[in-house]
């Protein structure tokens, strides 16, 4: 390589580096000022509200890499909290990834990098607030037009596919999603079906809100909600 683009790939890594510690030195001085104005789930690794908004410099790495689509970016309306990353579980939860990728790939901190396995996540608590919509409180079995709602959530990539054909597996059957669905490495932890000829779903300590059981729950009307950390 000659010297010329020597120089030039130092500048580019000095203004880079710069450019990032400057965000970060702007974020953590204006984090005392930024006062959360409502809850959001966050990916991964996101400590608590506040100091999330003074370390996230909105550079949308987390939304990039996750393999579900899960990570959006919030809409210039929400104040301080605009631009940076959010999971809709309506939408697409948080399918707790090996490796996390969302925390490998955050430049600043705002995903903590310590936390490097599900085990260690915590973004929030599922909450069960209608057991009577559930299928087996009814006694229903899932449907074909049920489970191809819940596909269309999305399939554009590689996992969106697998979860696809998982979920295809439940049709014509009682339901069990929630707790077979839950990513939690030790599921019967975080969520159990609890009852005898009728059941519903019951949240357990380690549940760590990843909103899996919420956004593949196929009853007409919601079950769970979930509350963010
Ligand atoms: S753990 Fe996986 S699914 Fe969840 S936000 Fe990170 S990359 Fe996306
Ligand atoms: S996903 Fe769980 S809560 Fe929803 S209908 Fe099935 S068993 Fe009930
Ligand atoms: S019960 Fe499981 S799927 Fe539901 S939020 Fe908790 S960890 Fe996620």
């Amino acid at each position: 390589m000659s010297k010329k683009m020597n120089r030039r790939s130092f500048a580019k890594t000095a203004l880079f580096t710069c450019g990032l510690a400057g965000l970060l030195a702007a974020g953590r001085a204006c984090a005392p000022l930024l006062k959360p104005e409502e809850k959001f789930l966050r990916p991964p690794g996101a400590e608590n509200e506040r100091k999330f908004l003074g370390t996230c410099i909105k550079c949308g790495q987390c939304v990039q890499v996750c393999p579900y689509r899960s990570v959006k970016l919030l809409d210039i309306n929400k104040g301080a909290a605009a631009g940076t990353p959010v999971i809709i579980p309506e939408e697409r939860a948080c399918y707790l990834c090996d490796l996390l990728p969302c925390v490998l790939s955050c430049p600043s901190g705002a995903l903590d990098s310590s936390v490097s396995d599900a085990e260690y996540v915590d973004m929030g608590k599922a909450r069960v607030v209608r057991p009577e919509n559930c299928l087996g409180m009814k006694g229903e079995t899932v449907t074909e037009d049920m489970i191809n709602r819940l596909i269309a959530h999305g399939t554009s990539g590689e996992r969106e596919k697998e979860l696809a054909e998982k979920l295809r597996a439940f049709s014509g059957k009682a339901c069990t999603v929630c707790r077979d669905m839950c990513p939690y490495p030790d599921r019967d932890a975080a969520i159990a079906l609890t009852g005898e000829k009728r059941y519903a779903p019951e949240i357990r300590e380690k549940c760590v809100g990843c909103g899996v059981c919420l956004e593949l729950c196929p009853a007409e009307s919601n079950v769970f909600v979930i509350e963010p950390k």
